[in-house]
């Protein structure tokens, strides 16, 4: 029997623009996952729109200020890190249990940070993969299979290198040649609906505005739409609970119980 297959998706800096994405979203019945860090130089969302978004839709930690783990403090890592989970519970009265490290950037001590802060599952900005989650020092880390975003050949070749991920590139020869996102997060999908996998779509809702790539997410989620009944669309806190061996959740349920049991 196949493996199944599940659709996700996460969008990074939680930018105001991100609502059209989560109109689009809702629109094809597709679930989000929504990084949003406390400040960022390009602005991000009102606490009220972030309470909207909330209501449909998960939100993940992204640090307090948008920073680069692997170029502060060991403290200062820490306290983006840990903060940024509690800044989005206040934010939004819901358990923050997914982080995205910002540009994609960590080094092994920040994994052992994020599951000490209480976060379940990190999402990379690994290429062109259709697994998933796999689980790294008790944490379930998810790769992504498509960005909305125009890349050329050199960025896919450099992030499978870098993570000496070769069957990545081979699945960009067979499914990418045309070099346009959207037909590449089209074969792909088929491809894993047909193999079994994650296909994970991701992008920054300011990156759709400023490449005028509305209209090619709005036809890719779309087309996705088409599909939840053979791959269920998950958010990426449900898609790393589901893959996490059941051991792991009794143990954090039993954490969790005691936790509440000796006052918090
Ligand atoms: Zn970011």
């Amino acid at each position: 029997m196949k493996s199944p297959t599940y659709i996700t998706t996460s969008w990074d800096d939680g930018h105001p623009m991100d609502l059209r994405v989560a109109a689009l979203l809702a629109k094809c019945g597709i679930a989000g996952t929504f990084y949003v860090p406390a400040a960022t130089e390009l602005g991000t969302m009102s606490a009220a729109q972030l309470r909207e978004l909330v209501h449909d839709f998960e939100i993940g930690a992204h640090t307090l200020h948008h920073i680069d783990l692997t170029r502060v403090s060991d403290r200062t890592a820490w306290q983006e890190i840990a903060d940024s989970k509690a800044w989005v519970e206040d934010n939004t009265g819901v358990s923050c249990v997914c982080f995205c490290p910002p540009l994609g950037r960590y080094e092994s001590l920040h994994l052992h940070m994020i599951r000490k802060a209480g976060y379940l599952g990190l999402r990379s900005v690994e290429f062109l993969s259709l697994d998933f989650p796999r689980r790294q020092a008790g944490l379930m880390l998810m790769p992504t299979t498509v960005q909305a975003f125009p890349h050329r050949f050199s960025a896919f070749a450099k992030n499978a290198i870098k993570r000496k991920a070769l069957a990545n590139l081979w699945r960009y020869v067979v499914h990418g040649r045309a070099a346009e996102w959207p037909v590449m997060a089209e074969s792909l999908l088929r491809h894993a609906i047909a193999r079994g996998g994650v296909f994970h779509l991701w992008g920054h809702s300011w990156e759709l505005q400023d490449e005028s790539q509305w209209q090619r997410l709005k036809d890719v989620l779309c087309f996705m739409g088409g599909f939840v009944r053979q791959a269920p669309a998950l958010t990426n806190g449900q898609l790393c609970r589901m893959s996490m061996p059941s051991v792991t959740v009794l143990s954090q349920a039993a954490q969790a119980a005691k936790t509440a049991a000796a006052g918090g």
